[in-house]
């Protein structure tokens, strides 16, 4: 079997040696390994844990945890163009590896940029240190869990699930609504609210902990049987009076906040999966007109000019997505211009949107005999389908901060 080429050219992309090297990995680990198991997670709605296993081995479960701490010490880019290439053959393997590399990514390098006194910040180093060796030294899975049904998963109001100080320790209450690798996380990173005894809930007091999946109290619940990225595995996961150590926090109280408005670019960290979902789309599309998809016969049906045509649609879109995607990923920083916000809404809703729209030229321009399930692209049309659900910034959603934010600048009104 060929090795495919990458995604994002380390030469033409001028990356740094450590990307070329992860997103090399991360190539071979996935062509040589994910794309084969893909169809089975699919069809039986099950957690990619053969998948899990490799991405431990390869060290790839801590690829953000900080070198001093054992892990690959990738930062957000590194991360993102990585997870791209695993979207590519697995899509429900790089959703879930999503949520569980924010967990380091939002308690390590997003709290380093936030302002902080320097005994919180002492206290959050020594916290996360042993959240870090439960990764390298344990090969912890962690989940990322903050959807709950209401406007709390969109930013617009506090999360309902809460957090009361209780003796040294914390007791959590509430209900999550697709909780990806639910029952196969080992903890659970829940986005919930202090509930203090004065004022309501306020979004200044967001938490972020560190639940472990074995704690009293914590229970999925629901069936799981959706359309696409039925590897996640995102069933209800509900906190009954959970109690939790003070060392649970994964974020200093306040830091969550301050981030999610001085780095907006930590929510892009849903999109690596769809970029490698679009790259598929072309990929198979190719192969098949080439005849080379195994299993369909040495027919080459590249001679068309209508099949021609579409495929140069295709990949004008994809590489149109992956300039613009390229591009919002490297500026990602803390305090982004409003141009650079209006850039990554604009790159989240193509990615998402592009994906699918790629998957449906792609089954429409090879045929039906392509969209059969022993294909990988009625599979890669179902998962791609999801990308713009996902909270918050949904397709709507920046379409909607687009408009409004490009035609009033901050404080304005009518
Ligand atoms: C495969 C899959 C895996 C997922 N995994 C996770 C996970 O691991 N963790 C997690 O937390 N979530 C996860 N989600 C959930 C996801 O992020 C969204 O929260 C979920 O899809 C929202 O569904 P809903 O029906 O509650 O949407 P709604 O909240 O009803 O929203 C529907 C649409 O309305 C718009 N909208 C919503 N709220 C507002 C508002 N306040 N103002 C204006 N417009 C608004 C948005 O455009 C949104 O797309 C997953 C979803 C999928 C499909």
């Amino acid at each position: 079997m060929l090795e495919d080429a990458p995604i994002f050219d380390p030469e033409a992309f001028r990356l740094s040696v450590q990307e070329a090297e992860l997103t090399t990995l991360a190539r071979r680990l996935g062509q040589n390994r994910f794309a084969a198991r893909a169809a089975t997670f699919d069809r039986e709605a099950r957690f990619p844990t053969e998948n899990y296993v490799d991405l431990r081995e390869a060290g790839l479960l801590g690829i953000c945890v900080p070198r001093e701490h054992g892990g690959l010490g990738a930062d957000y880019r590194a991360y993102c163009l990585t997870a791209a290439e695993i979207g590519r053959y697995c899509g429900a393997t790089a959703l879930t590896w999503n949520m569980h590399v924010c967990s380091c990514l939002w308690s390590g390098p997003l709290s380093d940029a936030m302002d902080m006194e320097a005994d919180t910040r002492r206290e959050h180093e020594r916290r996360r240190a042993s959240h870090y060796a439960r990764i390298v030294r344990d090969g912890a899975i962690y989940a990322q869990p903050f959807s709950e049904g209401g406007s709390a998963a969109a930013g617009a109001v506090p999360f309902a699930t809460t957090a009361r100080r209780e003796g040294e320790g914390w007791r959590l209450k509430g209900k999550k609504i697709f909780a990806s690798l639910s029952g196969a996380a080992n903890y659970y990173g829940i986005l919930c609210t202090e509930a203090r005894d004065e004022g309501g809930l306020s979004r200044r007091h967001t938490m972020y902990m560190a639940v472990p999946a074995d704690a009293q109290g914590v229970s999925v619940t629901g069936e799981w049987d959706p359309l696409g990225m039925r590897g996640t595995v995102s069933r209800t996961l509900l906190l009954d009076d959970v109690y939790v150590d003070a060392d649970a926090a994964l974020m200093p109280p306040g830091v969550y906040y301050q981030a999610a408005i001085r780095n907006p670019h930590m929510f892009m960290t849903l999109t690596p999966t769809y970029i490698g979902i679009a790259q598929a789309a072309v990929d198979f599309t190719v192969r098949y007109l080439r005849g080379e998809v195994p299993g369909m016969g040495p027919e080459k049906r590249r001679g068309a000019p209508s099949k021609q045509h579409n495929v140069a649609e295709m990949q004008i879109r994809l590489e149109q997505t992956k300039a613009l995607w390229f591009q919002a990923i490297s500026e990602a920083r803390v305090d982004p211009t409003r141009e650079q916000v209006l850039r990554a809404y604009a790159a989240q809703f193509s990615a998402m949107e592009n994906a699918n729209e790629l998957c449906q030229l792609a089954i429409r321009t090879c045929g039906g005999q392509s969209m059969l399930k022993s294909l990988p692209l009625e599979r890669l049309y179902r998962d791609s389908r999801c990308g713009s659900l996902m909270l918050p910034w949904s397709a709507d959603l920046c379409m909607e901060r687009i408009g409004r934010e490009a035609l009033y600048l901050p404080g304005e009104s009518d």
